[in-house]
């Protein structure tokens, strides 16, 4: 049942104890009009001491009609008290149903604030997830940076290994120059020991080369001469000695 029917058949009630009230009041003016109408006649009746038949039936009507009266009045009395018992208990219903109703708006109320901790928290997530997001931007940047010089790197290396390969190219250059040179130029020949080294101007490794072969041949006889003129009877030592290494 919910608090306005309550209310309602409440109010119903009470407006139906109002009517009896108002009911009984009429029927004690009554009765009480009639008791002064006997009054009236009990008077009449000591002043002349004696009844006649009508005035005596008349007495005992009224007589009749009051005690109808008086079990009117009391039966409308128990109703109303009926009525009020029923009333007292709506009200106690009313009570709980008023309780229970404070009761549910105060868990309302709790489930307001546990919904406002919910935004709250959603919030606090989106938060988190913005945070998140810049964190895989930061993160792909450096990545990005990260594959950037990797890429340097490679380019680095791919020049490094054109260099070497370019220093290799040189290095053959120079030994395929040194074989031509093999085969043609002026020679220092120790007649002795039938030796010879190749005579480079200008050449600072040579000039070493030259010292320590003219050193080892101190004493012999050390000539400058064409190759051409030892080639076939003397030694190349830079030769041995390449072979050697
Ligand atoms: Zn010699």
């Amino acid at each position: 049942m919910s608090i306005d029917k309550l209310l309602n058949a409440n109010m119903e009630f009470r407006q139906e104890v109002e009517k009896l009230k108002e009911q009984l009041t009429q029927t004690k003016e009554l009765l009480n009009s009639k008791n002064e109408e006997l009054e009236k006649v009990k008077n009449e009746l000591n002043k002349k001491k004696t009844l006649t038949k009508e005035e005596f039936e008349e007495v005992e009507n009224i007589k009749k009609e009051n005690i109808e009266l008086k079990s009117l009045i009391i039966a409308t009395d128990n109703k109303i008290k009926e009525l009020n018992s029923i009333i007292n208990a709506k009200e106690e219903e009313s009570d709980k149903i008023k309780e229970e109703l404070a009761i549910l708006s105060t868990q309302i109320r709790s489930q307001e604030s546990i919904n406002t901790t919910i935004l709250e928290l959603e919030t606090k997530i989106k938060e988190f997830e913005s945070i998140n997001i810049e964190k895989e931007k930061i993160i792909s940047s450096k990545n990005q940076l990260i594959q950037d010089k990797e890429k340097i790197i490679e380019e680095q290396n791919k020049e490094i290994e054109l260099i070497k390969n370019q220093l290799e190219n040189l290095q053959h250059r120079k030994s395929a120059t040194k074989n031509v040179n093999l085969h043609r130029g002026r020679v220092r020949a120790c007649i002795k020991c039938s030796e010879y080294v190749f005579l480079h101007l200008n050449d600072p490794e040579n000039q070493k080369v030259i010292k320590q072969f003219e050193l080892n041949h101190k004493g012999h006889t050390i000539i400058t001469v064409d190759l051409s003129e030892v080639k076939d009877r003397y030694r190349n030592i830079e030769l041995i000695e390449d072979s050697e290494q």
